[in-house]
């Protein structure tokens, strides 16, 4: 799996944004919104472009852009917390097909030592996956990545895609050696984009320093 920290300004002032805790419910919303369009200008570098002519309303030919594949992207949105980064990488990739799967992390029996929670999916829905798509699984906080890889093994189930991108605000590195090591398990290709790398979990496995819990700031509680 390749790891890719966007350190472009706009996202580094939106996580910033994110991280304080002074910002409230409206703004934490709309950041993740923002970081979610910002990311997709960054996961749209990867696809490929061919050179088309069109006509300016001047009556001249002007050289420009396609970008190719943008009808074969899917978005798979894990609810709750991913649902405003959906929005903005909606913007990017207007024409994306969606799927939604709940899942919760089952708190209640704890992390085990080797850093993993169990995982409770109550509901997919997942499109046809085919061999030409671009799959992008959004989770802003990717801490210990066990929800990621049961839906990763989920979201396989569809069909086999081109390539795989996990979109997130804050990740850390007991998730990218895991997401890693699924990855390669799978043989799937992938590329982790993240606006940061935090260092910790802690007991509750929160990221440290984080942001907090991404669904409780972005839709009050
Ligand atoms: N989910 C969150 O919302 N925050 C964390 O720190 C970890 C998981």
């Amino acid at each position: 799996m390749k790891v890719k920290v966007v350190d472009h300004p706009y996202v580094q002032a939106v996580l910033t944004e994110l991280r304080n805790v002074d910002t409230g419910q409206i703004e934490f919303r709309k950041s993740l919104v923002r970081l979610g369009r910002a990311l997709g200008f960054e996961i749209i570098k990867e696809f490929p472009t061919e050179t088309v002519w069109v006509k300016t309303p001047l009556g001249v030919e002007a050289e420009g852009l396609r970008i190719k594949g943008m009808n074969k992207v899917v978005i798979i949105t894990i609810l709750r917390a991913a649902w405003p980064m959906t929005e903005g990488l909606i913007k990017v990739f207007p024409q994306a097909r969606q799927g939604i799967v709940s899942a919760r992390r089952v708190e209640e029996k704890g992390m085990s030592p080797d850093k993993k929670f169990e995982i409770e999916v109550s509901y997919v829905k997942i499109p046809p996956i085919g061999g030409e798509d671009t799959v992008i699984l959004v989770d802003p906080m990717i801490a210990t990545a066990s929800t990621m890889e049961v839906i990763l093994r989920k979201v396989l189930e569809h069909g086999k895609a081109r390539r795989y991108i996990i979109a997130s605000a804050i990740t850390t590195p007991v998730a990218v050696e895991r997401l890693t090591r699924v990855c390669r398990e799978l043989g799937v290709d992938a590329t982790l984009y993240t606006a940061s790398i935090d260092p910790e979990i802690n007991d509750k496995g929160y990221i440290v320093p984080g942001l907090g819990d991404a669904g409780d700031r972005a839709f009050g509680g």
